[in-house]
């Protein structure tokens, strides 16, 4: 069979107007740039790039404006990061932690969502592009909010991710629940088959990083062990596993202050987690991690599952911001904007969330979140020739994170509180943000399935999420899924070979 039809790339200008399937449409009152993404109506047109908590909380900010806004999203939906590591253990499905952006924002008539990829920002243009699969659109701005959040960083050791994922993205946690819950599909393997001596590395887990994420994943793949799954095996004591939280500074928690650092450890070991301070990864692989200690020696651990929780690193459109002004980059790529979070020489260019170095401002929600209300309502001061605010003051609501059911550490104002009152205002808040009442439901009858009872609903992992990573590296940089229109489904250009690649690895 020819596989020209199938490598087609598919070009060609989007109009985001509803029109009929026929051919009998009515004269258009609004015009389309056929080089553009987006309808012309005239109005001051503003773009946002990603539907996170910055993207997103700007777009909201717009309802009933005179402006027509564009929200590119290279993932299509509202990412709740915080609740990732409940996905990657079981307790949540992930559309509840992530509605499709374009269903929140479907009452909001000014607002065209889009997905794509942006890959191009022309600052002298006023011109953003983006690539969905093969399709380039170029979208047209007089304002422009940049909003592409953070990715992990691996300390330049990017090779560490396939042995040890993230917790960035939906792929990552439905990548670690599988692995999670394999490794313990393994052990039993191994146990009932008397291959016991495999059991030390397939019932260690990892986590790298004893910030909140690592600290709350390791709290939960101990529950895990420990209340849900001893009673699912027969060869097997779940509750054995051994996990270990490696940080390289010397306390957990550290944004947290010692105090509730100094519980919070003693909580996590009272759990029976091994916590190992002062330890910088070296080297990660298939089998196990590799640890320098404050002496100086090198320690290895056989395990075979990995969660790497530590570092970030600011989306790569920071530098292509950063090359067009000069506008200089920290060290995990954050920008370095004006008090008003505005790009030096480019007043109408804002910047917000994790992409920002300003004032030591954490890379939490709250500061997106803030931020992105900010910009809006700047873009608004101005088209109505009203005056701008020349600073963005960010107001600290306060730190949280839990260690396991009942228990959690806070930190609001001077307020340092932990245990259980502490894991109640945890569960309060992010109950309170997560979006869509539907899914607030939802996610508080999940809850109390996990933490009143053992059970957990979203255990569910397909081989997909398990080994999709290594067949995405196998068919390298070059693949390009391309899409034929009416086909109904996308069709690697490099099909046949990859195929082949694969089953080869
Ligand atoms: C596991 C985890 C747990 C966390 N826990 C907490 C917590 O408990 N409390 C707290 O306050 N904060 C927490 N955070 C941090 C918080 O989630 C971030 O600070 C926040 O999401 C930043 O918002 P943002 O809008 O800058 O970026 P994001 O929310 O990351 O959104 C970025 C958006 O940009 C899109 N995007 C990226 N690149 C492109 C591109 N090239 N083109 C188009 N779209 C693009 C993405 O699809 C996404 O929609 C946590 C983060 C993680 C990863």
């Amino acid at each position: 069979m020819s596989e020209e039809p199938f490598t087609r790339a598919l070009s060609y200008p989007v109009d985001n107007r509803k029109v009929p399937m026929t051919d009998s449409a009515t004269t258009p009152t609004t015009t389309q740039d056929p080089a553009h993404g987006h309808v012309n109506t005239g109005r001051p047109r503003v773009v946002i790039i990603g539907s996170g908590f910055g993207g997103l909380f700007a777009a909201r900010k717009f309802d009933g404006e005179d402006v027509d806004v564009t929200l590119i999203s290279s993932t299509g939906y509202h990412l709740f990061q915080p609740l990732l590591y409940q996905v990657a253990t079981g307790i949540l499905s992930e559309g509840l932690i992530a509605p499709a952006a374009r269903e929140v924002l479907a009452k909001q008539k000014n607002v065209e969502v889009a997905f794509g990829t942006v890959h191009d920002i022309n600052l002298a243009e006023q011109t953003v592009t983006a690539n969905t699969l093969t399709i380039e659109t170029t979208y047209d701005y007089d304002s422009l909010i940049v909003a592409a959040g953070a990715g992990q960083s691996y300390f330049g050791h990017d090779e560490f991710a396939e042995f040890a994922p993230g917790m960035k993205s939906i792929d990552d946690a439905l990548e670690l629940r599988a692995r999670i819950f394999g490794a313990f599909e393994l052990a039993e393997l191994a146990a009932a088959s008397g291959r016991t001596e495999d059991l030390p590395r397939l019932m260690t887990f990892v986590v790298v990083g004893a910030g909140p994420t690592g600290v709350e994943m390791a709290g939960q793949i101990a529950e895990l062990s420990a209340r849900t799954l001893p009673r699912d095996f027969r060869h097997i004591a779940s509750e054995n596993a051994h996990i270990i939280l490696l940080d390289g500074a010397d306390q957990v928690l550290g944004g947290f202050g010692t105090r509730l650092g100094k519980k919070a450890q003693r909580r996590l070991e009272s759990m029976g987690i091994d916590v190992r301070l002062g330890a910088m990864v070296t080297d990660v692989d298939a089998n196990g991690i590799e640890y320098r200690t404050k002496d100086g020696s090198t320690e290895r651990v056989p395990a075979l599952t990995k969660v790497w929780a530590a570092g970030v690193q600011a989306s790569s459109l920071g530098k292509t911001l950063s090359e067009q002004t000069g506008t200089e980059l920290d060290r995990s790529g954050r920008l370095k904007v004006n008090p008003d979070l505005t790009l030096p020489g480019h007043p109408n260019v804002f910047v917000v969330g994790d992409m920002i170095s300003l004032d030591n401002l954490p890379g939490v929600a709250q500061v997106a979140i803030q931020g992105g209300k900010f910009a809006a309502k700047q873009i608004l001061h101005r088209l109505k020739g009203e005056p701008t605010d020349q600073r963005f003051h960010y107001f600290d609501k306060g730190s949280m994170a839990t260690i396991s059911r009942f228990s959690a550490v806070a930190s609001v104002g001077k307020l340092r509180m932990s245990g259980f009152l502490a894991w109640v205002m945890w569960l309060a808040v992010h109950l309170w943000y997560i979006i869509g009442f539907k899914s607030q439901i939802t996610t508080f009858f999940h809850w109390a399935v996990s933490f009143l009872g053992r059970s957990r609903g979203e255990r569910t992992a397909t081989q997909q999420q398990l080994f999709a990573r290594g067949a995405l590296d196998k068919l390298g940089a070059e693949y390009q899924p391309r899409v034929e229109m009416g086909a109904g489904r996308p069709v690697p250009a490099r099909h046949t070979e990859a195929k082949a690649e694969v089953a080869e690895g």
